[in-house]
């Protein structure tokens, strides 16, 4: 099988661990953690798995500039900006937002690394493709080459970085002595869960991938994973195909939509961060961490006795609405 190239800009491999207040108040299953939030400070998250191959195809292929979008609090465009900086590339993000966003987190973050940015409203940010195209013709008539990321790195170069984690993760098995029969990520552009899926069924390992969606639904992001899965055989010469039924989406837990708390949301996640001294982030790793509790307090995931989550990070995607609602100590 042909693998794309890859950069080592993150920490890896990331460590593994047991949650195991969490898992004996459950009762009958052992809960771990991938800490895919410890990929680095700067670049912290999932996102830079798939930079690391998404950036390798621009450099070797002549790119000086990284073009891409997201929320005004995305975590890959932060990502991305980092990136950039540390290998010499530069850096420009089309971020929906509003004059109104405060510069923090993320978004300051960006503006830290040197990233030029355009915020959009949610009306132009429908034509994002042609902004980030217009981008590009710009770029190439000062003699400049913007290599265009989609939003999350989610495309078949950036589905390979969940396919080196899957490996990854296969490798850390072996060391602790441990099988996985379940792992868990959070599904916001399917990226991660595509390349985890891929991975898992060319290896024919046993595991069920499950991916929780926190916005939109089900039937949308099987088709974007499917779409990825097909990008993916394009550059290794495999012919991964999966069916409906082998996408395996716990819909249900996308809550007031995205970026939008519940009161619920954030109690569970400052319950996991007393009990276990890890934090989740609102707008991913806590709308899907809570879907798996729920799942497996419901009993629906029974058959299995070793599930691993993927903490995708998002540390610096707090805000001020969010934080408040756990102001009251
Ligand atoms: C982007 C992101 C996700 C979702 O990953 P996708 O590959 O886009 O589905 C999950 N958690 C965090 C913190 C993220 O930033």
């Amino acid at each position: 099988m042909k693998m794309p190239r890859k950069l080592t800009i993150a920490n890896l491999p990331t460590n593994i661990e047991h949650l195991k207040r969490l898992s004996s108040e459950l009762g009958n299953v052992a809960i771990y953690l991938k800490r895919d939030d410890q990929t680095g400070t700067e670049v912290s998250g999932n996102k830079i798995r798939k930079l690391e191959f998404a950036i390798a195809e621009a450099i070797d292929n002549g790119y000086d500039t990284l073009i891409t979008c997201g929320a005004v609090q995305s975590n890959h465009a932060r990502a991305t900006a980092a990136a950039a900086a540390k290998i010499g590339l530069k850096c420009h993000l089309i971020l929906r937002g509003s004059s109104e966003d405060v510069f923090e987190g993320n978004y300051f973050l960006d503006g830290l690394f040197g990233a030029s940015i355009d915020i959009v409203d949610s009306e132009e940010f429908k034509n994002i493709d042609k902004l980030l195209k217009a981008k590009q013709d710009e770029l190439e008539s000062k003699g400049r080459k913007g290599y265009v990321l989609p939003i999350g790195a989610s495309n078949g170069i950036g589905g390979f970085g969940y396919f080196y984690a899957m490996n990854e993760i296969l490798e850390q098995e072996k060391t602790l002595g441990i099988h996985f029969d379940a792992i868990v990520t959070t599904v916001g552009s399917a990226g991660t869960f595509a390349g985890l899926l891929y991975a898992n069924t060319l290896v024919k390992n046993d595991a069920v991938v499950y991916g929780i969606n926190i916005s939109a639904d089900r039937e949308y992001f099987a088709g974007e994973t499917k779409k990825i899965i097909a990008e993916m055989n394009e550059y290794t010469g495999e012919n991964i195909s999966l069916s409906y039924d082998e996408i395996s989406i716990i819909d249900g837990y996308a809550g007031r939509g995205y970026g939008l708390s519940t009161k619920e949301e954030i109690d569970f996640i400052k319950y996991i961060a007393s009990l276990e001294g890890v934090a989740l982030d609102p707008v991913y790793t806590g709308k899907a961490f809570y879907g798996l509790y729920n799942e497996i307090k419901k009993g629906n995931l029974s058959n299995h006795k070793n599930i691993l989550f993927i903490h995708t990070g998002g540390i610096f995607g707090w805000k001020a609405e969010q934080r408040d609602i756990i102001k009251n100590f």
